[in-house]
């Protein structure tokens, strides 16, 4: 269907559509029977039998199937049991379910994130405007269109009224389009010319009209796109990356470690198959399969945590960063203050000021009139009669002075016709309307930034004197609206409105107070303690904004605010000079924000920057962290983000850092798990087999510690809460090693200390003649095996925090206790049970060994608590930095 060589009545016709009442609810719900959801048919998900193939692929799991195969075979020649074979099978049974079912648990996360996206758009149906969610749109649904929606299905315009559409994601065209429902190209045109279309996936970047949707889901031009290219997979994150590749790093020790093992084996005259499987479970044992799962984990529940808390994370990576974050660089109205605005004082042309309480006198009230007059503001009375005041917070403030000074809105709209209006603009901080004059002619009225406005000479000359008292006002924390009026007798035309603002006569000003965020102050002080500088970005004057940075203790001593003009005058260079000395910018345009997070960038800094307007896109796009506000940011704003605040609150900011810091801090912990459980085995077979022992444990026994003692507690520390003082930290630079701060330090310490307690346990057992029973391998097997496992699964206390273990308390987090504690004593169980104990090699073992078991295994715990009460004792200052690693 060419639906741009229609005119607008047979598209509205073909659609069974009418432009002022839009759709009714029967056909709507035909429609979305017929036409099904308004979304790209999602990819098909993998089913149970690819998934399982698809970990059956990975390195452990080969070599694990390996070890199968030679464990079956060893077992056919020496005419043995199978319970080897079926033991290791059962193990990687168990993995692919604990796999495969935590996989499934962290995509559901993930994909709730997906939907909670989902935009909304405005549309006429039932002749009613109404917000709905785009994927309920059909086709011939009447969309409202205005600056900033993004469009969310093909559509004819009808209506348009300067329309200019960013179509770079569908046609790769950056500059934007404008757009005429009236045009009608003619003969075969393609998409970028199709000048009275829209088409889904675009963005509204000025003007607005209303458009009828022609197509919808995978038959708009992007679903068709969309359609061609395969599910396109999921990336990784950069610390997803970084940590494949210390998997990939250990993982090749292992096998290095194991062929050293095998070829020692041989010299020494073992038996060929018994050393191949020795070797090939060693290297199961030994690579972290379990690493990159938990860091998913980790990531998943770290989104999830941040929805919780108001911060809605669009790209997983943003995660990871807001915990590196440095510098915030927040807008001021709405975000760091309440936005709830009130007049609190006003003061004549030539008077004194008055107070907002005081009574006014007559003609105060006339200027009041005025001011209302020039605001967009609605009153409704609602059913139980108290006041609505609806419209942009400087305006209501206006608009409910006016009213509780006991004047009548409808009234003076009567009494004062509108004819025209020049809109309010970030750039132009000042709006025009222009009014019928009863005595004939008509009278313009400007309201906006005092040193915007286009004064007449009178008012010039006069400028010292209301200066000051605007100054007055603004270093009060007052935001300033200053009014000019004059008379016209003839209205310009259209084109030349603009012509009308100039030689206004001063008419007066009020000074309107929007009090900060009582929560911004503690989080902007909570920032600050955890090394991250609050930089506050406003339309407001100089001196009014640096009275409430003060407030918000944004600003100190040593710091200034700079003003746009000023910011212009500079060149990058200079502002990369003096980045540092600037807290708050002041009187700015959108577009200077994005010279504000490049300089900041330079400087080595990690930006988060905050935006609502479409001006604003470009500068959230270049920010590290792009931070739109979600109840009063435009579409655009919101799709060019990483995040999306909820509840538009700067505290959401720094919750979301801290949450990000968690989530950095748990890989952490988890990479010192499984790195310390790990590198011991290896250590202890390698150590074992060139002194001549032997094997220290079997190939069984390893893979049982992995599971028990590795896999199933070690999942539970991505659920992990974090030290308080984590807050309390410089942040991480983005380059800083996984593995800085002393966490390589306490690896080492750590693995050395659990490695020297195995091989101590197996000799005690081997050669040490204590008790009854006399010293013999099996026992040394047993005891080692014991050992192993208690001290892999303790080692999780050390892992959870940098203060002693005993600071931290079930409750934190309760399944790694339970399942801590489960797995211990499985191993207990394993031991003492004769069957089971025969079926894996073991023997039994009497009470005094359970004691020396039991002694050896808190070792390195104990040894871990000494350095911990050492490292938070000390008044080194490289404690601090000490701090994020292992906590
Ligand atoms: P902010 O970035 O703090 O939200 P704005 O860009 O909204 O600042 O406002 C900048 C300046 O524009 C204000 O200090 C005020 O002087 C003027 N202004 C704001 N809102 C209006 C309005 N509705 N009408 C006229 N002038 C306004
Ligand atoms: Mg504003």
């Amino acid at each position: 269907m060419k639906w741009y060589e229609k005119n607008k009545t047979e598209v509205l016709e073909e659609l069974r559509s009418n432009m002022e009442l839009g759709l009714s609810s029967e056909k709507i719900e035909e429609r979305q029977l017929k036409h099904g959801k308004n979304e790209f048919a999602k990819a098909e998900k993998p089913s149970l039998i690819k998934r399982v193939f698809h970990h059956l692929k990975d390195i452990s799991t080969i070599v694990l199937i390996i070890a199968v195969v030679m464990s079956f075979m060893l077992s056919l020649r020496h005419k043995e049991s199978f319970i080897e074979p079926l033991v290791i099978l059962s193990i990687i049974v168990m993995n692919l379910i604990l796999a495969i079912t935590q996989e499934g648990k962290a995509e559901k996360a993930l994909e709730s994130l997906a939907d909670l996206n989902s935009p909304s758009c405005l549309v006429i149906r039932d002749g009613i405007r109404q917000e709905i969610d785009t994927v309920e749109l059909v086709p011939g649904d009447i969309m409202v269109i205005e600056t900033g929606s993004l469009i969310s299905a093909d559509a004819r315009i009808l209506e348009s009224n300067s329309l200019m559409v960013d179509e770079s994601s569908l046609t790769g065209e950056s500059e934007p389009l404008e757009k005429n429902g009236l045009a009608i190209p003619e003969g075969k045109v393609p998409i970028a010319e199709q000048s009275n279309m829209l088409f889904s996936g675009c963005l509204v970047t000025a003007g607005n009209g209303i458009a009828v949707v022609t197509e919808t889901g995978m038959n708009t031009q992007i679903g068709k796109i969309a359609g061609f290219l395969e599910n396109t997979k999921k990336g990784k994150t950069p610390l997803q990356q970084r940590l494949d590749k210390v998997g990939m790093n250990i993982s090749t020790i292992a096998i290095i470690s194991a062929v050293i093992l095998f070829i020692i084996g041989m010299i020494q005259g073992s038996d060929f198959w018994n050393m191949m499987l020795l070797a090939v479970s060693l290297a199961v044992a030994a690579v972290p399969e379990t690493l990159s799962l938990i860091v998913t984990l980790t990531l998943s529940n770290g989104v999830k945590n941040m929805v919780k808390k108001n911060a809605l994370i669009r790209k997983l990576p943003a995660v990871e960063t807001l915990g590196n974050t440095s510098i915030i660089c927040s807008d001021k109205t709405g975000t760091l203050t309440q936005n709830r605005m009130s007049i609190k004082r006003l003061c004549l042309y030539g008077e004194n000021p008055v107070k907002d309480s005081d009574e006014f006198s007559q003609n105060q009230i006339e200027f009041l009139k005025m001011l209302a007059c020039a605001s967009n503001a609605l009153i409704q009375i609602d059913e139980d009669g108290s006041p609505q005041y609806i419209g942009d917070a400087t305006e209501t403030a206006i608009i409910r002075l006016f009213h509780e000074k006991g004047l009548d809105k409808d009234q003076i709209e009567e009494q004062y016709p509108r004819v025209a209006e020049i809109p309010f603009s970030s750039e132009r901080k000042m709006m025009t309307v222009i009014i019928e004059d009863p005595k004939g002619g008509y009278l313009v009225l400007t309201k906006g930034a005092l040193d915007r406005l286009p004064f007449n000479k009178i008012s010039l000359e006069n400028k010292n004197k209301i200066q000051k008292l605007h100054d007055s006002f603004a270093h009060d924390a007052l935001r300033v609206i200053a009014l000019g009026i004059k008379h016209i007798d003839v209205l310009p035309s259209e084109d030349e409105l603009e012509s009308v603002e100039k030689d206004l006569d001063f008419s007066g000003i009020v000074g309107l107070i929007d009090p900060p965020r009582p929560e911004a102050i503690k989080a902007i002080k909570s920032a600050k303690k955890a090394g991250i500088r609050t930089i506050m970005i406003t339309g407001d004057h100089a001196a009014t904004a640096a009275a409430i940075a003060k407030e918000l203790c944004i600003l100190s001593e040593d710091q200034k605010a700079i003003t746009g003009s000023d910011l212009e005058e500079m060149t990058d260079e200079e502002l990369a000079a003096s980045i540092e000395d600037y807290s708050v910018y002041a009187r700015v345009a959108p577009a200077d924000k994005i010279r504000i997070v490049e300089a900041w960038q330079k400087k080595g800094e990690v930006v988060a920057m905050t935006g609502d307007g479409v001006n604003d896109a470009p500068a959230l796009k270049a920010a590290d962290v792009g931070i739109a506000m979600g109840k009063t940011g435009t579409e655009v704003a919101k799709s060019a983000s990483d995040m999306i605040l909820t509840d538009d609150n700067f505290a959401t900011i720094v919750e979301a850092v801290h949450e990000g810091r968690k989530v950095y801090s748990n890989i952490r912990k988890t990479i010192y798990f499984l790195l310390v459980c790990n590198l011991s085995e290896i250590f202890v077979m390698l150590f074992a087999q060139i002194v001549g022992w032997g094997v220290l444990v079997t190939p069984v026994m390893l893979l049982l510690i992995n599971v028990l003692g590795d896999g199933i507690p070690g999942l539970q520390l991505s659920k992990e809460e974090s030290d308080p003082r984590i807050m309390e930290s410089m942040p991480v630079k983005r380059t800083e090693s996984l593995f800085s701060g002393g966490l390589l330090h306490v690896i080492i310490q750590q693995t050395a200390i659990c490695s020297l307690v195995v091989l101590a346990a197996y000799y005690v057992g081997s050669y040490l003649n204590i008790g009854i029973q006399n010293p013999s391998d099996e026992i040394g097997q047993t005891l080692a095996f014991i050992v192993l496992g208690w001290t892999s699964i303790l080692h999780i206390l050390t892992v959870r925090s940098r203060k002693s273990i005993f600071k931290r308390t079930f409750l934190d987090n309760p399944s790694l206790v339970i399942s801590m504690a489960c797995m211990l004593l499985a191993l207990v169980i394993i031991v003492i049970v004769p069957s089971i104990r025969t079926a894996l090699g073991l023997t039994k073992i009497e009470l005094h060994h359970w004691l020396i078991a039991l002694g050896l295994s808190i070792v390195p715990t104990i040894v871990a608590e000494i350095r911990k009460f050492i490292d938070n004792h000390s008044e080194n200052s490289e404690y601090e930095e000490l701090e994020y690693s292992y906590k």
